[in-house]
């Protein structure tokens, strides 16, 4: 069993309180915004001219969950490029319907769409809450966070005495008709959308007139935990992929100054493919580049240049072995819990990897003491991927797909190594600290 020192741990338990604090995108990107002004970091406004110098410290937001937060380098930009590293905000789960309240027998349910690819059996059963932004019919219109914070509702299984197969056959949940989630006991009203505006407008001490709109995630609220005889595995919501913005942005703040200008890129939507103008396949990435070499007075030849010496790492979760599920894995390629970062490769190219790119990562992972493992997907099942392959291909950067083991993806409790968070943030450090990317001569 490993031991876990006490600075590995208090990364873990950090991680833990991040994600517990971050219920939706809307939340992870505004407690990152605070805890990077905590740390000297400025908010810059896309609408607004900036003024950067060497070693200063900015984010920027784009729709409020979205955010890129970056150190220009002490080198010049041209030569010594741009470190990035590049994550998700979002998490697979359900997002409530615009006219949310379903008229069914007995009880008030409350109807949700189904965002991204969660594992919907994981669901049932768990105390649900609700959060992320409402829009108020202001002079101008606001938006403003909520966060009920407290069981609200709820997605009780089936008995098995109404379902005997469900041990044989696992738990199947119609997605139209069975995914709605219990609220109240209907007591002869009809139900309407008013019951759930009125009890949003109390929660947020507003008018229910001034209410026109909402995009809210169901969530589950036990809160991260330690577990494992050493306290060695993390279990969590939303470890995919909080877990790497969480990774990302300690490494980041670790050291003072660096010759290339680091850049950590969290992006909300991967989850649904990130076709948004906030998301990793619009601008937002490509935009705040373009504005920082042309704010430090670069060209668009030295900007080309800069680009030319930069490198992305793509940090998401990557899946790790699982030994009562064998069938699910490539024979050679099992990943284990708390043996260090995972490199992905996919010859058809769902990930960025390639021979020169991971023999530059795996010598960061060697600087930094940080053992590596390599994943392969099996060829009959289809690969999952990320950020990496449409950011690298939009801005012309060489890139890697990486990321933590993690079990149970895409369930709303997931599970991962503690001593795997830590290499992740002590290799990123040595990937943003490091002088010049090597050229593949
Ligand atoms: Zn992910």
């Amino acid at each position: 069993m490993p031991t876990i020192e006490p600075t590995r741990r208090r990364q873990a338990e950090a991680l833990l309180r991040f994600i517990d604090s971050s219920p939706s995108p809307w939340h992870a990107a505004y407690t990152m915004a605070e805890w990077l002004e905590e740390e000297g970091f400025q908010n810059l406004d896309e609408r607004s001219d900036w003024e950067l110098e060497a070693n200063g410290r900015y984010y920027v937001l784009r729709d409020d969950s979205s955010l890129i937060a970056f150190i220009p380098g002490a080198d010049p930009l041209p030569t010594a490029g741009f470190r990035l590293v590049g994550a998700h905000t979002d998490s697979p789960g359900l997002r409530l319907r615009s006219h949310p309240v379903e008229a069914a027998d007995t009880m008030l349910r409350l109807g949700a769409e189904i965002y991204g690819s969660p594992i919907l059996a994981t669901w049932t059963d768990r105390d649900l809450s609700l959060a992320g932004r409402v829009a108020l019919r202001h002079e101008p219109p606001t938006v403003c966070l909520v966060d009920f914070a407290t069981p609200l509702l709820r997605l009780p299984n089936l008995a098995i005495h109404m379902n005997r197969k469900v041990n044989e056959e696992g738990l199947r949940l119609d997605k139209q008709s069975e995914l709605p989630l219990l609220m109240a006991v209907l007591e002869n009203e009809i139900p309407t959308d008013r019951r759930f505006i009125d009890l949003l407008a109390s929660h947020l001490d507003c008018d229910p007139e001034t209410i026109s709109g909402w995009e809210l995630n169901v969530y589950d609220t036990q809160r991260g935990a330690f577990w494992g005889p050493n306290d060695e595995f993390v279990a969590s919501a939303r470890l995919d992929n909080l877990a790497s913005c969480h990774a990302a942005l300690t490494a980041l703040m670790a050291e003072d100054e660096t010759p290339g200008t680091r850049v950590c890129a969290l992006f909300d939507h991967e989850e649904v493919g990130s076709e948004s103008f906030k998301g990793a396949a619009g601008s937002f990435l490509e935009d705040t580049l373009t504005r920082i070499s042309t704010t430090l007075g670069m060209d668009g030849i030295e900007r080309r240049r800069a680009l030319a010496a930069s490198f992305l790492v793509s940090a998401d979760m990557a899946h790790a072995y699982q030994p009562n599920f064998p069938k699910g894995y490539e024979p050679s390629h099992k990943t284990v819990v708390n043996l260090g970062p995972v490199i992905k490769t996919n010859a058809n190219l769902r990930y960025t990897t390639e021979a020169f790119s991971q023999a530059l990562f795996c010598g960061w992972c060697e600087e930094a003491g940080v053992p590596w493992q390599q994943y392969v997907h099996r060829n009959d099942l289809p690969c999952g991927s990320t950020i990496g392959p449409m950011t690298s291909a939009r801005l012309g950067i060489r890139s890697i797909d990486v990321g933590s083991p993690l079990w149970a993806m895409h369930s709303v409790r997931e599970s991962a190594g503690v001593l795997d968070h830590a290499y992740m943030i002590e290799v990123l450090g040595r990937f943003f600290a490091c002088p010049q990317i090597p050229a593949n001569a």
